[in-house]
C-alpha cells in the first residue's frame, strides 16, 4: 500500500480508510471513487454524496453541512428490533422487547421524530434524564402504551409532572436513583391519593469497562443499592402496594466491550427480579440500559466493539431467560436504552479544506546565492551529502549525526534571527533547507531497518506531516475526539480512485491548538495522520467526518462561538435521478444567533461600535462617510453564518 508506484484502485481506498470496518453497509466507496451512502444498509440504493453536494451548493448552502440519513434512522431503528424478535423466537422467550430511545443521545425534533415513526411498528418508547427532556418527551407519547422511562435525578416538580401524565393514562415510568427520590414519589402521590408506578436503578456487582466503566457497578454515581431496594420493598408490602414497582434497571455504560460483561449484569439482575417476584412483586419490565456499541475503527483496535446487534440481543434474551426458566418465573418485558447503536451511523459532517500547508517544498529549491550566510552553506553541505548518498547506505549513527547537525544549524539561526543578525531572506532560505534536510533524514531512516528506527523517525514523522486546514471546529461538531480522544473516520469524499500521497493532519480553524484531528482511522500502523491527496488549484477539497449522529452533532459547546453547522435531510428514492430527494434544508446558524447564547446583543453591540466610530470622527481622524461604510460593514456581519466563506467553492445560487 506504501509503494507509490504500485497501482491504486477504489479497493485500496476502501481498505486505507477501513470503511467496511465502520460503515456497517451504509456506506462504500463506489466505482467513480466518490464516498456513497447505502441508505437501506445493503444494495438496494446508492446515493453519491458528490451528488448531494452538488445540489447543496446549486441551493446556496454552505459547508460545513451535516448530512442526516434519515433512511439510515430507520434502518438501524428495524436492525435493532429485528434482532431481538429474532433471538426471541429463537429462545422461545414468552414476552416482548421494547427499545426506549434515550433522547440525549441526539434530541433534535427531526431525529427524535424519525426514530418514533420508524419504531412504531415495534413499540418504541423514549427515555429522558432532565427537565427539559421531560417536557420534550411528554409531548411525543401518542399512544398510551408507548413507555417514557424517566432517568436522571427527578426534583419535586419534575415527579410531580410524571404524576399527572400518569393520571392522564401515559405509560410513564420514573426510575428512581436514589433512596430520597422513592421517598419523595410516595409522599407525591400519597399527597394527591394516586397509585404511581415506577422503576429502580439497581447498583449491580458487575459493571462495564472501558471509558464508561463508571456508570455501572458499585462505583456508579446513580442506583439504588441492595439495601435501600430491600427497605422500598418492604416499604411497599407494608402498605399493600408491590404492584407500584413496575420496572428494574441497570445501565453498564456506553460501548460496553464484551458480552460476558452484559450477560453477566443481566443474570444478576434477572436474579434480584426473580427474588422480587417470589416476594410477590409483580415486576413487569426488564431494562438493560445502553451501551451497545458502535465500531468507529476496526473491531480489532482498542475500544472496538467485537459483537454483532444479534449477539448482543441473543446474550439479553438467553441470560434472562435462563434465570426465569431456572427459578420459574414468568419472562418479563425486555426493554433496552439503546442510543450510540441508534444514531450514530446516520449523520455525516462535511468539511470543507481551506489549504494545505506542506512544510518540505522541494518543487521550488533555488540555488544557493553566492554570498549565502555561514548556516545556509552548513546546511547546504549536510543537504547535498544526504542527496548524494543512496538511501540504506548510510549507517543509521551518520543519519542522526547528520540530522543533529541540521537541528543545530536550525537553533543558531533561530538564535541569531531573533537578535537581528540575520536577515528575513536568510532566515527563509534557513527555514527551507531545513525541512528539505529534514525530508532528507527521514527517506534515509526509512530505507533502514525497522527494528534500529532511532526516536528521531517517530519526532520526524510527526514533524513532516502537511497541516491541513479544514472549515470547521473540534469543540463545536466532534467533541467526544477532543474530550476523550473518539476516533471518527475522516474520508476525502472524491478522488478515492486516485493514491493518496500526501501525510496530512486537519487543523480547524479555532484559535486553540487543541484545535486538531490527532487520531484517524486508517490501516497504517501510526493513526497520528491520515493519507490525503495534494490539493488541485481551483479545486474543492471536501472531507467526510463519519458516525457523527451519536452525542457529537448535538453537544457542541460553541468554542469559539462556531454556531451550528448547515443542514440537510435527505430520503432515498429509487424514481428520483440520484436516487435521493432532499426534504428539507436548514441553513447554518447566524452570528447574531450565536452571540445571543452568551449575552451579546446586536443592539448593545451596534452601540458600542457607534460611540467609537463617533469619537474618531469628532477627534477628526475620520471622516463622516468612512465612519458610516464601517458601521454599516460591522452591521451586516450580525447575519452572516459563522462559518469562512470558502474562496475555492464555486457558488451558483450565491446573491
Ligand atoms: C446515556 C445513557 C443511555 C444511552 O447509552 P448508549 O451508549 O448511547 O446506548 C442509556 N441509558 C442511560 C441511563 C444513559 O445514561
Amino acid at each position: 500500500m506504501n509503494d507509490m508506484n504500485e497501482p491504486w484502485g477504489v479497493e485500496d481506498a476502501a481498505d486505507y480508510y477501513r470503511v467496511d470496518a465502520w460503515g456497517d453497509g451504509f456506506f462504500v466507496v463506489n466505482a467513480r471513487g466518490h464516498m456513497a451512502v447505502r441508505p437501506h444498509g445493503d444494495d438496494t440504493l446508492q446515493i453519491d454524496i458528490q451528488d448531494i453536494l452538488a445540489e447543496l451548493r446549486d441551493r446556496g448552502i454552505r459547508f460545513p453541512a451535516l448530512l442526516r440519513f434519515q433512511d439510515v434512522l430507520r434502518a438501524r431503528v428495524g436492525r435493532l428490533n429485528r434482532a431481538f424478535i429474532e433471538a426471541i423466537e429463537e429462545a422461545g422467550y414468552d414476552n416482548v422487547y421494547h427499545t426506549v430511545y434515550p433522547i440525549k443521545v441526539n434530541q433534535l425534533h427531526e431525529v427524535v421524530e424519525e426514530v418514533l415513526d420508524a419504531g412504531k411498528p415495534y413499540g418504541l418508547g423514549l427515555e429522558c434524564g432532565s427537565r427539559a427532556e421531560l417536557v420534550a418527551t411528554l409531548a411525543h407519547l401518542e399512544s398510551d402504551e408507548t413507555l417514557l422511562l424517566c432517568n436522571g435525578v427527578k426534583d419535586r416538580s419534575m415527579l410531580s409532572l410524571i404524576l399527572s401524565s400518569q393520571r392522564l393514562g401515559k405509560n410513564v415510568i420514573p426510575i428512581m436513583e436514589k433512596y430520597a427520590e422513592f421517598e419523595e414519589l410516595v409522599h407525591l402521590a400519597d399527597e394527591a391519593d394516586q397509585a404511581t408506578q415506577f422503576g429502580v436503578r439497581i447498583r449491580l456487582r458487575t459493571s462495564g469497562s472501558g471509558k464508561w466503566a463508571d456508570s455501572g457497578g458499585y462505583q456508579s454515581k446513580f442506583g439504588i443499592s441492595l439495601p435501600e431496594l430491600m427497605r422500598v420493598v418492604d416499604v411497599l408490602r407494608d402498605s399493600d402496594q408491590g404492584h407500584r414497582l413496575a420496572l428494574l434497571h441497570f445501565h453498564l455504560g456506553s460501548q460496553i466491550s464484551e458480552i460476558p460483561q452484559l450477560r453477566q449484569a443481566a443474570r444478576e439482575l434477572a436474579h434480584i427480579y426473580a427474588e422480587l417476584i417470589g416476594l410477590g412483586l409483580p415486576i413487569r419490565y426488564i431494562d438493560v440500559g445502553g451501551g451497545l456499541g458502535v465500531n468507529y475503527t476496526d473491531a480489532s483496535e482498542e475500544g472496538g466493539i467485537r459483537y454483532s446487534l444479534n449477539e448482543y440481543a441473543n446474550a439479553v434474551v438467553y441470560a434472562i431467560k435462563e434465570v426465569c426458566d431456572e427459578r420459574e418465573v414468568p419472562h418479563p418485558v425486555l426493554v433496552s436504552e439503546s442510543g450510540r447503536a441508534i444514531t450514530a451511523h446516520h449523520s455525516v459532517l462535511v468539511i470543507e479544506t481551506i489549504d494545505a500547508y506542506r512544510k518540505n517544498n522541494a518543487d521550488a529549491e533555488p540555488e544557493l546565492p553566492g554570498d549565502a550566510h555561514r548556516i545556509a552553506e552548513n546546511l547546504d553541505r549536510t543537504l547535498a551529502w544526504l542527496r548524494d548518498t543512496e538511501a540504506g547506505q548510510a549507517s543509521v549513527a551518520e543519519v542522526i549525526e547528520a540530522y543533529h547537525d541540521v537541528v543545530d544549524n536550525q537553533e543558531e539561526a533561530a538564535t541569531l534571527f531573533a537578535m537581528g543578525y540575520l536577515s528575513l531572506e536568510q532566515n527563509a532560505t534557513i527555514e527551507r533547507m531545513y525541512w528539505s534536510s529534514c525530508t532528507a533524514v527521514l527517506e534515509h531512516l526509512r530505507a533502514l531497518d525497522p527494528e534500529y528506527a532511532p526516536p528521531e523517525v517517530q519526532q520526524l514523522e510527526e514533524l513532516l506531516v502537511d497541516q491541513y486546514l479544514v472549515d470547521f471546529s473540534v469543540f463545536q461538531s466532534m467533541l467526544d475526539h477532543w474530550a476523550i480522544e473518539q476516533p471518527f473516520p475522516v474520508v476525502p469524499l472524491a478522488r478515492l480512485d486516485e493514491r493518496p500521497t500526501r501525510r496530512g493532519m486537519l487543523v480547524d480553524l479555532t484559535c486553540d491548538s487543541d484545535g486538531k484531528m490527532t487520531q484517524y482511522v486508517t490501516a497504517d500502523e501510526d493513526k497520528k495522520f491520515v493519507r490525503l491527496h495534494p490539493l488541485n488549484p481551483g479545486e474543492a477539497y471536501p472531507l467526510g467526518i463519519f458516525l457523527m449522529g451519536a452525542y457529537q452533532d448535538i453537544m457542541g459547546d460553541s468554542h469559539n462561538l462556531f454556531g451550528r453547522v448547515s443542514e440537510a435531510h435527505i430520503y432515498a428514492d429509487a424514481e428520483e435521478d440520484g436516487n435521493f430527494w432532499i426534504e428539507k434544508v436548514i441553513p447554518g446558524q447566524k452570528v447574531e444567533d450565536i452571540l445571543a447564547q452568551v449575552q451579546y446583543f446586536p443592539n448593545d453591540l451596534h452601540r458600542r461600535m457607534q460611540q467609537q466610530v463617533k469619537q474618531k470622527i469628532d477627534a477628526g481622524e475620520m471622516r463622516p462617510k468612512r465612519g458610516m461604510e464601517i458601521l454599516d460593514q460591522y452591521k451586516a456581519a450580525f447575519a452572516e453564518e459563522t462559518y469562512l466563506v470558502n474562496a475555492r467553492v464555486p457558488r451558483k445560487a450565491e446573491e
